[in-house]
């Protein structure tokens, strides 16, 4: 019974929150994966956004109690200011991002937006306060339009073009016999992990929220495409306060700081010339991406001169 139950008031809160607006398709998918862990206290109140500063204070978790995956974490991003954390597969990085949109509760140690601790906010404002570009979206079997207006849907046609613009994607768009129009997901237009993101990225643009989350696609992209995104995601975090879950150092250069997670713990911090220079963990990572960067470049034009 006790199994039974779970599941079925998990999925009786999903469909308040979809039914509520309150979240994003691929959030939803991201919720399916996690356990419900998390209620609202009964003395919960809106989360009071003024800057958007974050702060993980002395961080614990662990998803099973026999093995801890953050060991102790501080850091601060400042309202405005952009924070990527680096690190090994399976550092914890992702978890740290998951604790911000508070799937989970930490065990020990504080999280907190603009001094509030996330235990003591509704769910439901926290995540209207956070835009999270997720590693793969989900799009729904509607137009291009619709699925960029999702992330406001009072959004008139000439704000969701120029969101669409701000994401890099706006033209490709245009090119299409159907414009915006066009209708994607499984039974329409196939989009690439690419275009699939950037529409994901004009939504964020929509919804306008204070605070980011990046999450960047793993899959190697072409360096087109991987610069197009960049300048997406360079426009839309600019002015706000954006977390960086970062796979390719290239895109970390310009964050205001670099946290470099190691095991749990936090082995290096700085900007990119800081963390150069200490000739560590970032250093040695940032060299061996840049010799299979090299080494893909040589190859192409080796194939290419054939
Ligand atoms: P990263 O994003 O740095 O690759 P994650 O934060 O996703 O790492 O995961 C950190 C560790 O926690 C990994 O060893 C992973 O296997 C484990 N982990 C992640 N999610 C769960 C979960 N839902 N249940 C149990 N262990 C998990
Ligand atoms: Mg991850």
């Amino acid at each position: 019974l006790l199994q039974l139950s779970v599941p079925l008031n998990f999925i009786g809160m999903l469909y308040r929150e979809i039914r509520q607006g309150l979240i994003d398709i691929e959030q939803m998918f991201d919720l399916l994966s996690v356990r419900p862990e998390v209620e609202d206290a009964a003395d919960a109140v809106p989360l009071a956004v003024d800057k958007g500063e974050i702060v993980f204070r002395d961080v614990h978790f662990a998803y099973d109690p026999a093995r801890p995956i953050l060991k102790g974490i501080s850091f601060t991003v400042p309202a405005g200011k952009t924070v990527a954390v680096v690190g090994p597969s399976g550092a914890g990085k992702s978890t740290i991002s998951r604790l911000l949109y508070r799937f989970y509760d930490v065990q020990q140690g504080v999280i907190s937006v603009d001094g509030q601790d996330l235990r003591q906010v509704t769910q439901a404002s926290l995540r209207a306060a956070i835009g999270m570009v997720p590693q793969d979206t989900v799009l729904f079997n509607d137009t291009i339009a619709y699925n960029i207006r999702y992330g406001r849907p009072d959004a008139s046609d000439t704000e969701v073009e120029t969101a669409a613009d701000i994401a890099q994607v706006g033209r490709a768009i245009r090119d299409l016999p159907q414009g915006f129009n066009t209708l994607v997901g499984e039974r329409g237009l196939k989009l690439s992990g690419g275009e699939k993101q950037r529409v994901a990225i004009a939504r964020t643009v929509l919804k306008a929220p204070p605070i980011l989350i990046l999450d960047e696609a793993t899959s190697a992209l072409d360096t087109t495409t991987e610069q197009e995104i960049q300048t997406a995601l360079d426009l839309v975090s600019k002015n706000r306060t954006t977390l960086v879950i970062a796979h390719r150092l290239s895109t970390v250069i310009n964050a205001d700081q670099i946290i470099v997670l190691r095991a749990g713990e936090i082995a290096e911090r700085g900007t990119h010339a800081e963390l150069l220079a200490q000739n560590g963990l970032y250093a040695s990572m940032w060299n061996r991406q840049r010799e299979a960067t090299e080494a893909e470049e040589h190859l192409r034009q080796v194939r290419e001169s054939d």
